[in-house]
């Protein structure tokens, strides 16, 4: 076997480079040297192994006992673009300490400014004392700031600090183990940014706030990051060797919170240090490691980084030559003296292009006296040392490239990897090799590699200026979402205007003028269980227009039985004459008589109209206005069952018992009622929202007499409509007050229910937009078209099993194209509409249950309110907000809510048995 044959077939790369040398005739390689040749099938298992080591990181439970400790950044944007400003850094940990001036521009052009100085890292400060090495710190910033002119100037700082830290905030981080060639006492175990501060508290002349902390993986990964908005990896290759990438905040145990994404410090480096990798460490590896300063630790990295690289080398020639396989036998004290030959020796014999003279003259240096052949072998010990070091790297960012596009759930992963580090850099093969393997061990990741630009350091600027920006985003947001949250002293106040309102509704001199109308329905009894017969119901007011069948049977029997069609109605009637809309409903009812083959029979009809009706009795109703969608002409202040008896006689093709006119609140409370004789509050949160309850008869002067209890239907969708609640409406409820068919009515109603919490959300997200904080800015004509975010869209937003890439792909189908952080702020734009909506819903309710407790005269009230609506039923927190605020705002009341099925169709019925049952009774 020569030394162009690898055994492994994959390592194409190198046979090529290694067959300019077989041509040249060079001896046999040792077998010692094949173990550091890494076939692909070994990769993808070392892949394999660095994946099951991610996760084990990332677990609460495992992660104590991982050697990859996957770190929390607490970096969780990209820069955007939009950063500005003016920022310090120093760089610590790398080749060489730094210090850094980095101006940032919002110009477009994603342009920065850097200026900087380097400074000397003395054995004395990076093995010295912590206190030693702060001050240090502080000295060389100081000096730097006085030669940029900037001693005067308070200016926010990044520190880059590269090594492992358990981080809590963004400026706070822990000190784990030094790595690489540092060895300070008493820091580890310590916040090193507080440290940092003190040190620079003691030169009184200078002002600089330490905003933010982060590894040079990260800096690489946002100063990439900044030109390239796909960039989510950082990959140093240089005196350490580490990666970064953005993780969902769900997969990270460690940090509070599921949205969004965190960048995660890897900490590859010690990868391995449990024996995961002994099976592939060699001889040299494990010298190298006791001739180290952190012995047993660090051996991922001890494999691959420009510190240990040459170092390698020198072992393993050094076995060679004692062999006689090279140099004649021959050792010399260079070759004996530890860390003689360095990462540029290895770069620099590895120059095939150059033949062997660099190796000639490095080997000669080292007194070593090569032939020809001894160059050729030095030259491939090196090409095989640096070539393990990329296949390794090159496994673990696979790793981390699959685990990404997992993430995404996605079939082929476009992304970047934002690299930086003296190996990667200056090594001529490098680079080439590392793209290759990675791209042979991800075949479905499309990864562009992206050089950064002094990105360890300028790094720790960039996120201190995303930090900025996100600071100013979020007061804004907060500011615009101020106005939707509400103390439980306002709520204590809408409560009890709401209490006041329902008063003036009741009394005669102001029912005239009352928002809350109070409207009595005539229905005074609950059902008691002897009701029976078939009847027909009509549900009209709601999404949908129902026509039903319902059975009931009483006694042992006791059940009831549905039957309905639901019918559309176009909005060209529901918005044309009142003729029309009549004769449609008609029409409906024949169809529906006539699937059912009852055509003949005259049954007793109960119709729920679930609008604000001002009744005279049970069948008489006057339809004060219209709510909601509906607005057909030459209703209002009409008798709708005369309307409704006109055209069945218009058609003269049946006859119906019109017995009831009902509201929803009503046929739900109704219902409710059946089932828990306790039920004496009717609630809706729909479409619209409305409340029915029972009230003392001695209450309602507008009604005769003063014995028993009658329903009146509040209509409480109007409370507010003498501007008693304007002080919590925002410029948004106007704003779709403006767009609505009833500008100016039912202001509660537009704050609390279906029909309007999305497009509440709509002109909320349009601002935002407009303010730069969403969207990138631009408003979509999706954006603008009315109703196109439907409160359906809230519940599926806020729920949360659903993950941000769900939401993002809601957004995707109403044609908005969201970010990973536009989806954050929807979903708590969301969370901020539909939380007030069941507040308010909460307070309102509160005021009922109280005026209940207060008539029934007891200390503690057990009350149970039916409840429909789809916003009550499906919205993921709409009716626990509410219960909690029931709750809150009227302790003395213990409420029981009960989802009432389908309480406008079975209501209905209900109370035409009722009040045909009671009708019969007043006959006899
Ligand atoms: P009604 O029109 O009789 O009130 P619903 O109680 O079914 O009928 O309410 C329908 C309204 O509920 C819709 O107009 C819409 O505003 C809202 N809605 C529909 N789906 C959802 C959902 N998944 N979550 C919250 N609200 C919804
Ligand atoms: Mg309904």
């Amino acid at each position: 076997i020569g030394w162009g044959e690898g055994s492994a077939v994959s390592l194409l790369a190198e046979k090529r480079e290694a067959s300019q040398a077989h041509h040249r005739g060079a001896c046999l390689p040792p077998s010692y040297l094949y173990h550091m040749r890494l076939s692909d099938d070994v990769l993808l298992d070392v892949m394999a192994r660095f994946r099951a080591e991610m996760a084990k990181g990332l677990g609460r439970d495992t992660n104590s006992t991982a050697t990859v400790k996957m770190l929390p950044s607490f970096v969780r944007s990209l820069p955007d673009g939009s950063e500005k400003g003016d920022f310090l850094a120093v760089d610590l940990g790398g080749s060489q300490f730094r210090a850094l001036e980095v101006k940032v521009f919002n110009d477009g052009k994603q342009s920065s400014q850097l200026e900087s100085k380097f400074y000397p890292t003395p054995k004395e400060v990076i093995q010295g004392s912590g206190t030693e090495l702060f001050s240090y710190v502080a000295d060389c910033l100081l000096d730097f700031m006085e030669s940029k002119n900037l001693q005067h100037k308070k200016l926010p700082l990044g520190f880059t600090f590269s090594f492992p830290c358990k981080q809590t905030k963004l400026e706070e981080g822990a000190l784990l183990a030094w790595t690489k060639h540092f060895k300070v006492r008493g820091v580890q175990g310590t916040d090193v940014v507080s440290s940092l501060r003190k040190a620079l508290q003691k030169h009184k002349d200078i002002d600089v706030d330490v905003l933010a902390m982060v590894n040079d993986t990260v800096g690489t990964m946002m100063t990439c990051g900044y030109d390239d908005p796909h960039c989510e990896v950082g990959l140093i290759i240089g005196t350490g060797t580490n990666a970064c990438y953005m993780e969902e905040m769900r997969h990270i145990d460690l940090v509070e919170g599921d949205e969004g994404r965190m960048c995660i410090n890897t900490e590859w480096g010690a990868f391995g240090d449990d024996g995961a990798l002994d099976d592939l460490r060699t001889e040299f590896d494990r010298e190298l490691d006791l001739g180290s300063l952190n012995p047993g630790k660090q051996l991922f990295e001890k494999m691959i980084s420009s510190l240990y690289l040459g170092e390698l080398v020198r072992l393993i020639l050094l076995k060679m030559t004692k062999e006689g396989l090279l140099f004649n036998g021959k050792v010399s004290t260079a070759l004996l003296t530890k860390d003689k030959i360095e990462m540029k020796h290895v770069c620099a014999m590895e120059k095939y292009k150059e033949g062997l003279s660099n190796t000639k003259e490095i080997l000669t240096e080292l007194n070593l006296f090569p032939s020809e052949e001894d160059c050729i072998a030095v030259q491939h010990v090196c090409t095989i040392v640096s070539f393990r070091s990329a296949n390794l790297c090159a496994a673990a960012l696979a790793a981390i490239l699959t685990r990404l596009r997992e993430n995404k759930k996605v079939l082929r992963l476009r992304t970047t990897v934002g690299i930086d580090g003296g190996l990667y850099k200056t090594h001529p093969q490098y680079p080439k090799r590392l793209h290759k393997v990675v791209r042979r061990l991800v075949p479905n990741c499309d990864v562009r590699f992206l050089l950064s630009q002094s990105g360890s350091s300028k790094g720790a600027a960039m996120v201190t200026a995303v930090a900025y920006r996100l600071a100013a985003q979020r007061k804004q947001i907060d500011a615009v979402l101020a106005p939707f949250l509400l103390s439980l002293d306002t709520l204590r106040e809408v409560k009890n205007k709401m209490r006041a309102e329902l008063e003036y509704g009741l009394k005669r001199e102001t029912q005239a003028s009352a928002t809350v109308k109070m409207l009595p329905t005539y229905v005074c009894g609950t059902p008691d269980g002897t009701e029976s017969g078939k009847f027909l119901a009509l549900d009209l007011g709601g999404t949908n227009f129902r026509v039903l069948l319902v059975k009931i049977r009483s006694g042992r029997r006791r059940s009831v039985q549905m039957y309905n069609k639901i019918f559309a109605i176009p909005l060209e009637i529901m918005q044309g004459t009142g003729e029309e809309l009549f004769d449609h409903i008609v029409q409906c009812i024949a169809d529906f008589l006539e699937y059912m083959g009852i055509k003949g029979a005259r049954l007793p009809l109960g119709f729920t109209f679930s609008f604000p009706c001002r009744q005279a009795s049970i069948d008489k109703g006057t339809l004060v206005g219209w709510t909601k969608g509906f607005k057909a002409t030459d209703c209002e202040g009409e008798d709708v069952v005369d309307m409704l008896r006109e055209a069945i006689r218009r058609r003269n093709e049946f006859d119906l018992d019109i017995v009831a006119v009902v509201n929803d609140t009503v046929g739900t409370m109704m219902t409710c009622g059946y089932e828990d004789p306790n039920c004496e509050i009717g609630l809706i949160a729909g479409t619209g929202s409305n409340v029915c309850y029972m009230e003392d008869m001695k209450n309602i002067e507008i009604v005769e007499g003063n014995e028993g209890k009658m329903c009146i239907n509040t209509e409480w969708g109007g409370f507010g409509d003498n501007g008693c609640i304007d002080n919590i409406r925002t410029k948004y409820d106007k704003q779709v007050d403006e767009g609505s068919l009833n500008a100016g009515k039912q202001r509660y109603e537009k704050m609390t229910s279906g029909m309007y919490l999305g497009e509440i959300v709509r002109q909320i997200l349009i601002d935002l937009t407009k303010q730069g904080l969403l969207f990138r800015g631009q408003i979509s004509e999706s954006l603008r078209k009315r109703g196109i975010f439907e409160t359906k869209f809230l519940s599926q937003i806020e729920s949360d099993r659903l993950a941000l890439l769900q939401v993002r792909r809601i957004l995707q189908q109403l044609g908005l194209d969201s970010t990973c952080e536009d989806s954050i702020i929807v979903k708590e734009v969301c969370g901020a509409v539909s939380r007030r909506a069941a507040q308010l819903c909460g307070a309102g309710l509160a005021a009922i249950v109280e005026k209940k407790r207060e008539n029934r005269g007891v200390e503690h009230l057990q009350i149970t309110v039916g409840v429909d609506g789809t916003l009550y039923k499906l919205h993921p927190h709409f009716s626990r907000v509410l219960q909690e605020t029931v709750r809150e705002l009227a302790p003395q009341c213990d409420v029981t809510f009960m989802l009432s099925e389908d309480g406008s169709g079975k209501g209905a019925a209900l109370i035409t048995a009722v009040a045909k049952r009671l009708h019969n009774i007043g006959r006899k």
